[in-house]
């Protein structure tokens, strides 16, 4: 029986080794991405070294380069368990290139006392598999190859050459190039020394920011004592998708029901087309039109924490985004990242914000601002939400699949319609519950505003589905706001409100509106929430560089 595996073909051998990634896959170790680019890397690699070593007359280095290449293989296999077993997240994501780059040997020894419990089986598996592996494709390869017909394997140079270049082709991926640990690491060292030097200089720069002559105008409404303020910012929302906003389809169920209560701005458009250049712009003094002012000038922050607001940021946007945003969360008091998965690849559902937002409303601050950024309906849609609200993900029948399907859509692309719509109907779950858990505490000084970071194209122009920046569904958000007196329900000039024409570069001073902040850097003419609200006051509306209102 052994001696039949030994004359197993390199093809055989190579696929035989991606038990390995199946067994940690099975066994939850690694995520599908995960096993699938350390099989490529091994399969490609492995039946490149075994085809040469049938063709070569020496065979020992190959055999000694082998057996390198194996352990190595199996090493970072298991590092890749590691890894994710420790953090919850894949080797390349910022949590793991800090860890591994920004550690003192003193530190590391620490870690690994601490986390020696995670390396026991991934270590103990990946050793149990080497070893069985070796013995019986490699060392015993020099039995059979002494008395073997020679002649017979003539053909393998062929293949042995084209091996080598499918091995190669593999690495013209980046994705599939940057697992390789000779690219890795790098790679990723010289991207995060790159980035911390980056975030280092805004930093220091937003710290001067609190001597801003501007910041000495600042003066709180007079009176002012108690204040909520809740901030959430959507991912990827349009609001074309919305019920609410008069979509066929009931994806906003929730807050539907509370339409009375709420005023639903009708006419926003996002202040980017990407998240940084968006949630950049909603909160510093940066505008499309001078968009790098949010590392020099001061933001929102630490205007609200300069008089007297405990500020939160509450993040499960967070682990796949780095630099500005967690430049700007880590103005903060209390900064909470609760992603701690790949945004795009697993999934945290937003209700995991649920525990760390109600114990910032519990705070017993006097003034608050909470900043609460939910992952919303970011591709992938389908991680977006749990199986109960998968509503739309099967529907292929009802007026707006048959619409698309009119249109010339492909099935798939009415595919990531239906997902894209269930995601939103979680959204609507997860942003009712946001508001009512304010609105329960019946708090007189409170008030909560949403706003999406940029819309999305979802099959809306053609087959395609993710960030487009030239289409006016990326750019047409949503936003709501809530505060107790619309209880009592909107009045003839509050409704008209609705309709006001905005661009959310200049949501600072609406949020500086409902702080309660007056100077020189609030103007109230750009607050869509006051009365003195002039929308010839800001520039054309911009969809990039294209203007939108015609
Ligand atoms: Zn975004």
């Amino acid at each position: 029986m052994i001696q039949k595996l030994q004359y197993l073909s390199p093809f055989f051998k190579s696929l035989i080794f991606l038990l390995l990634p199946l067994f940690y896959y099975l066994t939850g170790g690694m995520n599908y991405s995960q096993a699938g680019q350390m099989s490529i890397l091994a399969f490609f690699t492995l039946i490149t070294l075994f085809t040469w070593r049938e063709v070569l007359e020496t065979k020992r280095w190959l055999s000694v380069l082998l057996i390198l290449v194996v352990l190595l293989l199996c090493i970072y296999s298991g590092l890749q368990v590691v890894l994710r077993s420790i953090f919850g997240v894949e080797q390349d994501d910022v949590v793991v290139i800090q860890a591994l780059f920004n550690t003192n040997p003193g530190e590391s020894k620490e870690f690994l006392a601490q986390y020696a419990r995670y390396m026991v089986w991934p270590a103990l598996t990946f050793f149990v598999f080497f070893a069985a592996y070796w013995k019986l494709f490699i060392t015993s390869d020099g039995v059979y190859l002494k008395d073997r017909d020679l002649s017979a394997y003539k053909h393998y140079s062929k293949w042995a050459v084209l091996f080598t270049v499918l091995l190669i082709a593999s690495h013209l991926n980046k994705t599939q190039r940057l697992f390789n640990p000779f690219f890795y690491f790098p790679y990723y060292h010289a991207k995060w020394q790159g980035e911390m030097d980056q975030s280092k200089l805004i930093q220091q720069q937003l710290a001067g920011t609190n001597l801003d002559k501007d910041l000495a105008t600042m003066a709180l409404k007079p009176g002012l004592v108690k204040n909520t303020v809740v901030l959430v910012i959507g991912e990827s929302d349009g609001r074309n998708n919305w019920s609410l906003y008069g979509y066929e389809r009931k994806t906003t169920p929730g807050l539907d029901r509370l339409k009375d209560k709420l005023l639903v701005l009708a006419d926003v458009l996002a202040a980017d087309g990407a998240t940084v250049g968006s949630i950049t712009k909603m909160l510093s003094q940066a505008t499309l039109a001078k968009p790098n002012l949010w590392k020099t000038k001061a933001n929102i922050i630490t205007m609200a924490k300069r008089l007297g607001y405990k500020t939160y940021w509450l993040s499960n946007n967070g682990a796949a985004i780095r630099g500005a945003i967690s430049v700007l969360a880590a103005q903060s008091d209390r900064p909470v990242f609760t992603n701690k998965g790949r945004s795009r690849g697993e999934s945290s559902m937003d209700e995991v914000l649920f525990a760390p937002y109600q114990q910032a409303l519990a705070d017993r601050a006097d003034k608050k601002l909470i900043i609460v950024n939910i992952l919303g309906a970011h591709p992938a849609y389908n991680f977006r939400y749990p199986k109960a609200y998968n509503k739309f993900e099967y529907e292929f029948g009802d007026t707006v699949a048959k619409a698309l399907f009119a249109q010339g859509r492909a099935p798939w692309a009415v595919a990531f319609r239906n997902m894209y719509d269930s995601a939103i109907l979680y959204q609507d779950y997860v942003l009712s519950q946001l508001l009512e858990r304010l609105r329960s505490r019946n708090d007189p000084n409170s008030s909560w505003l949403y706003i999406a970071d940029h819309g999305q194209d979802v099959s809306h122009h053609n087959n395609y589905s993710g960030h487009n920046p030239k289409v006016k569904e990326m750019w047409e958000v949503p936003m709501l706001f809530w505060q107790p007196e619309l209880a009592k329900g909107l009045t003839a000039e509050t409704r008209k409100w609705q309709q006001r024409p905005y661009q959310a570069d200049h949501l600072l001073h609406t949020l500086l509106g409902q702080l309660g902040i007056s100077g020189t850097l609030y103007d109230e003419k750009h607050d869509i929430l006051s009365e003195r609200f002039d929308r010839r006051a800001a520039p054309p509306r911009l969809i990039g560089k294209v203007p939108y209102d015609q």
